[in-house]
C-alpha cells in the first residue's frame, strides 16, 4: 500500500470501504434464485469527488461489471489510465468527440435521433460499430428521448443496426423521486413508461439486451426495478440517498474523510468578532481553533455551525467559512494545540457528510462532489 503522506489537508478515500460497498450492494442485489442484475458503477464527476481512476479500479476489482460516466471525456480519462472495462457515457453536446469514443470502445447513450445520426456518422468515419444505449425520458425531463419521439428514433436505429453501424445494446432511463419512498406512485409511473419504451424498441426490431433504470435509492429499495442492470453512484461511496436513513442501515461504509490539522489556536475574550461580517461574536472567554480549509476547497461558505472533530472532540464551526479557512469554538477549557488532527466528516469522527450537507442546505451528493482539486486525495 502507498505511504500515507503527512496529514496536512486531505480528502482521505478508503478504497477498502469502496470495495466493501460494491460487495454489500452485490449481495443485496442478488435475488432468491441466485440471479442478480449487473452492476454499473457510476464514476462521473471524478467518482463524486473520490478520484475516478483509483475508484474505478477498486470497484472493478470488487466485482462491478461496468462503469458509467456523463461525458465522453470522463470515459477517455479512464481509458488513458489503462482501464479496459465496459464504460457508458450518456451526456453529449454537438462537439462531443464520438469518433474518439468509438476508437476507445466507449458505449454511448443516445437521447435523440440527431444524436444517433451523429454517432452513426462517427461509426462510419472510423469504421467501427457503435454500441449504443437509448436513453428515454420517462418523466425526469432531463436528457433522454420523449415517448412521442421514440418510434422514429427506434426505426432509424433499426436501419443503422441493419447497416452494421450501431448495436442497440441497451435502453435506460433515470428516476426522479426514488429517494422519496412515499412517492412510489410517481416512480411506478416512470417504470411503466420505461417498460413501454423498451417495447417500442423491441417492436422496431432493436430489442435492447440490457435494460437499466435503477439508481442507488432504487437499487437499495426497489428490487422490482432492477431489470438487467442497476447504475449505482452514491452507494459506492458509502453515502445514503435517503434523508434520515444512515448508510450503515444498508451495510454501506462512508469512504471519504475530510481532514487537516489545527493551524492556529487563540485564547480570546468576550466580544471577539469571528470572520467576515462578524456573524459570530464570542460571549465570554474562549479558545478559537483555525481550520485551514475553506470554500475554495469545497467547504460550503454557508455551513456555519457545522460539527467538526478536533482531536476526536466534537465542536462547532463559528462565523463565516472563508475561502481558505474557518474557525471552531473550542471553549474556555480547551487543551487542543496547533497540529492536532481535525476531521470535518468521516468515519473516524463519526461525523457524517450529511451533517455538513445539512448545515449548507444541500445534499451529500453535492458536498462530496464539490470537494475541490486543491484538496489532495489520498487513497488508502
Ligand atoms: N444514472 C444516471 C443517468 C445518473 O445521472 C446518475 C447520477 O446522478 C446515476 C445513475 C447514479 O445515481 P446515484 O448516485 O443516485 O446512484
Amino acid at each position: 500500500p502507498p505511504a500515507v503522506p503527512p496529514l496536512e489537508r486531505r480528502a482521505r478515500v478508503d478504497l477498502g470501504a469502496v470495495r466493501h460497498n460494491v460487495r454489500a450492494l452485490r449481495a443485496r442485489l442478488t435475488r432468491a434464485d441466485g440471479t442478480a442484475p449487473r452492476l454499473m458503477a457510476v464514476v462521473k464527476a471524478d467518482a463524486y469527488g473520490h478520484g475516478a481512476v483509483p475508484v474505478a479500479r477498486a470497484v472493478l476489482e470488487a466485482g462491478a461489471d461496468r462503469l458509467g460516466v456523463a461525458h465522453v471525456a470522463e470515459a477517455l480519462e479512464l481509458r488513458a489510465a489503462g482501464i479496459a472495462a465496459p464504460v457508458l457515457a450518456w451526456l453529449h453536446t454537438r462537439d462531443t468527440p464520438f469518433a474518439a469514443a468509438l476508437e476507445a470502445d466507449v458505449a454511448l447513450g443516445v437521447s435523440s435521433a440527431a444524436e444517433l445520426e451523429a454517432v452513426a456518422a462517427a461509426a462510419r468515419a472510423v469504421g467501427r460499430r457503435a454500441v449504443v444505449h437509448v436513453k428515454t425520458d420517462t418523466g425526469l425531463g432531463r436528457n433522454g428521448c420523449l415517448p412521442e419521439a421514440l418510434p422514429a428514433l427506434a426505426a432509424r436505429a433499426a436501419a443503422l443496426q441493419a447497416e452494421g453501424l450501431v448495436d442497440v445494446e441497451g435502453v435506460f432511463s433515470h428516476l426522479a423521486v426514488a429517494d422519496e419512498p412515499e412517492r412510489a406512485q410517481e416512480t411506478d409511473a416512470q417504470a411503466g413508461a420505461f417498460a413501454a419504451a423498451a417495447g417500442v424498441l423491441a417492436a422496431a426490431g432493436v430489442p435492447a439486451r440490457v435494460r437499466h433504470l435503477a439508481n442507488t435509492p432504487a437499487a437499495l429499495t426497489r428490487p422490482d426495478l432492477h431489470h438487467d442492470m442497476v447504475r449505482v453512484g452514491l452507494g459506492l461511496y458509502g453515502l445514503s440517498p435517503f434523508a434520515g436513513r444512515s448508510p450503515e442501515e444498508f451495510g454501506l461504509r462512508p469512504a471519504m474523510s475530510l481532514q487537516t490539522t489545527l493551524a492556529q489556536v487563540k485564547r480570546v475574550g468576550p466580544g471577539q468578532g469571528v470572520s467576515y461580517g462578524f456573524r459570530f461574536r464570542t460571549t465570554g472567554d474562549t479558545v478559537l481553533g483555525l481550520v485551514p480549509l475553506g470554500y475554495a476547497d469545497g467547504v460550503p461558505r454557508v455551513a456555519e455551525h457545522a460539527p467538526v472533530a478536533v482531536g476526536g472532540r466534537h465542536v462547532r464551526a463559528v462565523g463565516r467559512i472563508a475561502m481558505d479557512q474557518f474557525l471552531v469554538d473550542l471553549g474556555p477549557d480547551a487543551r487542543e494545540e496547533v497540529g492536532d488532527p481535525v476531521e470535518l466528516f468521516g468515519p473516524d469522527s463519526g461525523i457524517p457528510a450529511d451533517a455538513w450537507a445539512e448545515a449548507a442546505g444541500t445534499i451529500n451528493y453535492e458536498l462530496v462532489t464539490r470537494i475541490s482539486p486543491r484538496v489532495p486525495r489520498v487513497h488508502v
